[in-house]
């Protein structure tokens, strides 16, 4: 006798095939396990879902061939994992299988039953529990916070500034969590990469090496599979990662860590582009796990959400020991010649900071070296071919290179279009900044004697493997006075010796299109700020700056406050008018073609078939309008803004409208793909 199960494969995300498809097994195999399948000509990893309900059952009988395999020694994966998949796909519009598959580690997907089985062999310990005993004792704050923490339950929001020691009190929530459930898992997330190293090495120095594992996509496909595995098996008990973390399969969950909650970085860009913040609560929900997102510049969501009580907020306003936040300052660049990069003011500040062997911290938002490269008498600029954006001026290998399709070139000679030799390159990024740096400080010396060391971090400097970490070594060890570089270095780091930060073309972000832009702004303003002054002896002397040719903005006066939340009740307020999110919920429509007419008229033509569809009296659809930049790599690119008041109505319309996206397709399309809670518009 042969059973019937339904398999979740990876099928494309809009097809119509996107849900569970039948197989046929001997044995009867119960929701959860992983199973090698036939689809197309292909054999491929599958994962065996609950039944069907009913009315479901035709789209099931599709495949009816036999199971080819059950991956043996791994567990099942659990029901809350698969509700937590299941979640994800419904609420951001793609395919099961897709989201099932892609939360799945690489190498579960291609390596054979026997490849595996060799790998489950190789035994991982289960954590030891050793504690260091290097712990400091909490602050009063620290101690509030945790109390707290520990009498509720639910979803946290600990508004703690920089430097007020939050990593503290993930360290003691997981331990306490550890006293009282000796079994359960914790997982900790945090927004980039690059900060998982150090907060792995703290993590390990309190709990040991053998319960923590990382899981981000700067792993080697081989260390991913062996973190999954620990995380699913139960012997880790800490899983530290980035985004994709939060779909890591944990059976006994009890706590979520959201580092940094408010950065951007948590929401995926392709595919499925899921929130892993927003994901991370709910799953929390879901699984009765405490969920404790932190920041110093909460998201407006977030903050909306403990003002209304949703989440309970914890607060720790002051610095750790006798840390300060830095005082900040505004230099008007109206009163400065014109093309001043450097005020005297602030060139001044950096000299002083040298003289005491302090660090500075200058902040740029572009890398490169300049913006455009433009010939000084014809039109010529370096647009990018394929791209309606200009190709960017990188000195160091004397490339113009495309930051949107990675299109390179190297730098002509003369201009091509009338042959002019002299071409210059307009606007700076990071690299001219260094190399200006260099110039306006040749003769500056050292206490020593020696030259100003500066340095220079970006996504450019940090490209080789371990290059991060050997900077980063650097300035903790002192060799650098200055550091310029990228919103990469304004984030969580834990410098001790910079006195001053300042950020040099904050503007562009003041008048933005995207009512996102401010909220963004001041967070990253206020982290940047956040690095200087950690440590005591030298935070009397630690300052914030911010050139600006519009020093009156009421941005920068809650900015020169440190005050949170005067900035976001004034935000919100403004977005509660305009029902804005958190007040309203907002989807977009990307649409891809050969020309931007075909992208728009798709669009315009899926809104007109929607006006019969479910929640379509409570969504408001605009017109569809070309992307900000409109064309990358030959494609055009056009979007639609869905709105509604009701979650529930969007999410009802959204799911109602996908076939009618789909069969709306024309000729000249490449792709549509929608976004539920866009964060750019
Ligand atoms: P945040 O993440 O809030 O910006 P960190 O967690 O980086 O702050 O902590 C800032 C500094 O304070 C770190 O060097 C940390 O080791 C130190 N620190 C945290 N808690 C304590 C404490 N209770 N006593 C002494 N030092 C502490
Ligand atoms: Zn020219
Ligand atoms: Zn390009």
């Amino acid at each position: 006798m042969s059973h019937r199960l339904a398999v979740v494969v990876p099928t494309p995300a809009h097809s119509s095939l996107s849900g569970p498809l039948s197989y046929r097994s001997e044995f009867p195999l119960a929701p959860g396990v992983l199973v090698r399948v036939p689809l197309g000509k292909r054999e491929v990893l599958g994962v065996v879902w609950d039944a069907p309900q009913s009315g479901e059952d035709e789209r099931l009988a599709l495949q009816d061939k036999p199971v080819a395999g059950v991956l043996e020694g791994i567990a099942p994966l659990g029901h809350s994992w698969r509700q937590l998949v299941t979640f994800s796909a419904n609420y951001y519009q793609r395919g099961l299988g897709e989201v099932a598959l892609a939360a799945l580690p690489p190498q579960l997907r291609d390596l054979s039953a026997q490849q595996l089985s060799r790998r489950l062999k190789r035994k991982d310990g289960a954590a030891d529990g050793a504690q260091a005993a290097q712990r400091p004792p909490l602050t009063a704050e620290q101690g509030l916070a945790l109390q707290q923490f520990e009498s509720g339950e639910g979803c946290f929001l600990l508004f703690g500034a920089t430097g007020s020691g939050k990593t503290e009190v993930y360290l003691r929530a997981v331990e306490r969590l550890f006293e009282a459930q000796p079994q359960a898992q914790a997982l900790v997330m945090v927004p980039e990469i690059n900060l998982t190293p150090q907060l792995e090495a703290r993590f390990v120095e309190r709990f040991g090496e053998a319960g923590v594992v990382a899981l981000h996509s700067g792993m080697t496909h081989p260390q991913r599979l062996k973190s999954w595995l620990a995380a699913h098996a139960g012997g880790a008990r800490i899983v530290l990662g980035t985004r994709m973390a939060v779909f890591a399969s944990m059976p006994r969950l009890a706590l979520i860590v959201v580092d940094e909650e408010h950065d951007p970085s948590y929401k995926q860009q392709e595919g499925a582009r899921y929130s892993a913040r927003d994901l991370a609560v709910w799953r929390g929900r879901n699984e009765g796990a405490r969920v404790l997102l932190g920041s110093a510049t909460p998201s407006l969501e977030s903050w909306q959400a403990s003002e209304k009580g949703r989440y309970t907020r914890l607060a720790m306003p002051s610095r750790v020991g006798e840390g300060r936040l830095p005082a900040v300052k505004l230099v008007d660049m109206n009163l400065q010649p014109k093309k001043t990069v450097f005020s005297p003011q602030l060139l001044e500040a950096i000299q002083q900071r040298v003289a005491r062997g302090e660090q500075s911290l200058m902040f740029l938002n572009r890398r490169g070296y300049a913006p455009v490269l433009a010939c000084t008498s014809c039109d010529w600029k370096s647009e990018c071919p394929n791209c309606s954006a200009f190709r960017v001026f990188h000195k160091v290998d004397r490339t113009l290179r495309c930051h949107h399709c990675g299109f390179t070139e190297r730098v002509p000679r003369a201009c091509p279009a009338c042959g002019n030799v002299d071409i210059a390159p307009l606007g700076r990024g990071t690299e001219r900044l260094e190399e200006h740096l260099g110039e306006l400080l040749a003769d500056v010396r050292l206490p020593g004697g020696g030259p100003v060391r500066i340095a220079r971090m970006d996504a450019d400097t940090t490209r080789l493997k371990g290059a991060l970490q050997a900077q980063l070594a650097q300035v903790h060890s002192g060799d650098v006075d200055v550091l310029v570089g990228t919103q990469m270095i304004t984030k969580g780091h834990d410098f001790r010796r910079i006195t001053l930060v300042a950020a040099l073309n904050a503007d562009s972000a003041l008048f933005s299109a995207d009512f996102r832009a401010p909220e963004r702004l001041f967070g990253l303003l206020m982290q940047a700020g956040g690095r200087a002054g950690r440590d005591a002896l030298q935070a009397g002397s630690s300052e914030m700056w911010v050139q600006t040719f519009h020093p009156a903005h009421p941005l920068f006066a809650a900015l020169r406050r440190h005050d949170y939340p005067a900035f976001a009740a004034q935000q919100l307020k403004e977005r509660e008018q305009a029902l804005m999110p958190p007040f309203g919920y907002q989807a977009l429509v990307r649409a891809d073609a050969r020309t931007q007419e075909v992208a728009q008229a798709f669009l315009g033509a899926a809104a007109a078939a929607a006006a019969e569809l479910e929640g379509a009296p409570q969504v408001t659809l605009y017109p569809a309008v070309p992307m900000s930049v409109q064309r990358v790599a030959n494609v055009e690119r056009a979007q639609m803004l869905v709105e509604s008041a009701s979650r529930t109505a969007l999410q009802k319309f959204l799911a109602a409208w996908h076939p009618v996206l789909q069969a709306t397709r024309e000729k000249g399309m490449i792709r549509w793909a929608v976004d539920v809670d866009p964060l750019a518009i």
